[in-house]
């Protein structure tokens, strides 16, 4: 390589902006990210546009941080148009690994979100029922949404990635780990999810004893003993399975594993491998039993999925074909 530096894109798909925070969360160590690289892209932070992009040559940006989920064209065309200018391409985050709470629309169809929020929800106000429209004429010129798709997909399902990089959002040390091995060029092989190989529960310094859950609670429901695993105390936590890398900073206080560190390496769906960890703790014998301590544990798809839907064997839940009409003629495409 040259004397110049790196380039380095950052870019922000369907996500809640998090991703973005914890870049800056690095706090005075965003100074050598800055000292490191040539930002050339980077729409949330400063005045680029997407022209700006297209004008370079493919593979001109050395690294792409791209963070977020693909849910409409315009998300899937900057992850094209990224993927063809980037020399190696991250997923930033769980949204963009593995789907994330974007992801949980996946157990809803494109209607049935659309009419939930532009007829059904208690706070929308909209008597000539008017749906977002892909393109739309005003006196200034023509205005375009981009097309909204029935599922919600990974960057991995959609181009080529090269690293992973989950957390909801990632760590700043992960973060940090990621920048040191692509500046000194000691990347694990393409493919790799950049992080460790063990479990939330290796790093949780709680008391682990054998578990036996006669039912779950909510977190407002009880006061946790501060030392010991709050699985055992009946309090859900996705530890169990889901990849270290956090600190296991949510168990520490009180509060369990939510999953957002993805799978343990190995592992192709996290959904099941969590339930499958939580059925192995149930204190039942019988069917009923089972039944009574799972009506105890609200939302379990929720709960095993939150992180991992569009990239889990899943992927989405069926669909039942003639149940409702569909909404209209809204912005909506669906890709082949
Ligand atoms: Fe594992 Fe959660 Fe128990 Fe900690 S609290 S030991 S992360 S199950």
């Amino acid at each position: 390589m040259s004397n110049q530096k790196p380039k380095l894109a950052l870019y922000w798909a369907s996500s809640c902006g998090g991703c973005e925070i914890a870049v800056l969360g690095l706090h005075e160590k965003i100074l050598d990210v800055a000292a490191a690289f040539e930002i050339v892209f980077w729409p949330c932070v400063m005045d680029f546009k997407y022209a700006d992009v297209e004008a370079m040559e493919d593979g001109e940006i050395d690294v792409c941080f791209f963070n977020g989920a693909i849910r409409n064209d315009e998300n899937a065309h900057l992850a094209h148009l990224l993927r063809q200018k980037s020399k190696v391409l991250v997923a930033f985050g769980s949204c963009a690994y593995g789907g994330s709470m974007p992801g949980l629309a996946n157990f809803y169809t494109r209607d049935d979100v659309l009419r939930w929020v532009y007829f059904d929800s208690p706070s929308t106000d909209n008597p000539d029922g008017v749906l977002p429209q892909k393109r739309v004429d005003v006196p200034e010129g023509e205005l375009r949404l981009p097309g909204f798709w029935d599922t919600v997909r990974t960057l991995a399902q959609v181009v080529p990635v090269d690293y992973f990089l989950p957390g909801c959002p990632p760590e700043a040390s992960s973060i940090e780990a990621a920048v040191n091995a692509i500046v000194s060029g000691e990347l694990p092989p393409p493919g790799s999810v950049i992080g460790v190989d063990v479990t939330v529960c290796d790093e949780c310094p709680r008391e682990k004893h054998e578990k036996k859950i006669k039912r779950f609670y909510r977190p407002q429901e009880i006061i946790p003993d501060p030392n010991t695993c709050l699985l055992e105390q009946g309090l859900f936590c996705a530890g169990i399975a889901t990849r270290a890398g956090c600190g296991a900073k949510c168990p520490q206080v009180g509060f369990g594993c939510r999953g957002c560190y993805g799978p343990n390496e190995g592992v192709l769906d996290h959904g099941a491998r969590i339930l499958s960890g939580i059925a192995s703790v149930l204190d039942a014998n019988t069917e009923e039993e089972v039944e009574a301590i799972l009506d105890t544990l609200p939302d379990p798809a929720g709960y095993f999925y939150r992180f991992h839907l569009p990239g889990s064997l899943l992927r989405r839940r069926g669909r039942v074909s003639g149940k409702r009409q569909p909404v209209g003629e809204a912005a909506v495409h669906e890709p082949a």
